[in-house]
């Protein structure tokens, strides 16, 4: 896509350290990392998030995590990995390009993913859980 950024930098016109790529996937740092080795990967095929991306993309990138996840837990000697992918803007998304951010974790690095718990009503659980369930028939 011409005016995507993460296209941008598939295509070389903006710089960026890469670290792994490959005909269908690209990894590079996150400009601003939330540790040290914060790594994005994604498919070079624009789509604007992972529910989106077809089958052979969304395999291919979760292959791509697993083998640069790895490779960054060792370069880092990270203890642990957060591995999200944000979806629309009331998820965090501000690059409307496929991505999964990696991020190295290390013991008290400051970093805090805890979110205040939510309570379901009598039923309500049971309710959610059938709905899904139909319209994945
Ligand atoms: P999102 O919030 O969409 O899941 O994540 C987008 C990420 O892209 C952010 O963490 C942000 O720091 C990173 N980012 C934004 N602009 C650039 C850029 O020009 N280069 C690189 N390497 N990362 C960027
Ligand atoms: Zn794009």
């Amino acid at each position: 896509m011409k005016d995507c950024l993460f296209c941008k930098i598939i295509r070389k016109e903006i710089p960026a350290d890469i670290v792994y790529e490959d005909k269908s996937i690209i990894a590079f740092f996150d400009i601003n990392p939330a540790n040290k080795g914060h790594t994005l990967v994604m498919p070079k095929n624009h789509s604007n998030n992972l529910l989106e991306d077809n089958e052979d993309d969304l395999k291919n990138i979760s292959l791509a995590v697993k083998k640069i996840g790895n490779a960054i837990m060792k370069a880092t000697n990270a203890e642990g990995l957060n591995i999200i992918s944000n979806i629309n803007s009331v998820a965090g998304q501000v690059v409307f390009h496929t991505h999964v951010h990696i991020i190295p974790r290390f013991k008290d690095d400051g970093i805090n993913f805890k979110v205040q718990r939510r309570y379901y009503d009598e039923g309500e659980s049971k309710k959610l859980a059938s709905k899904i369930k139909t319209l994945l028939k």
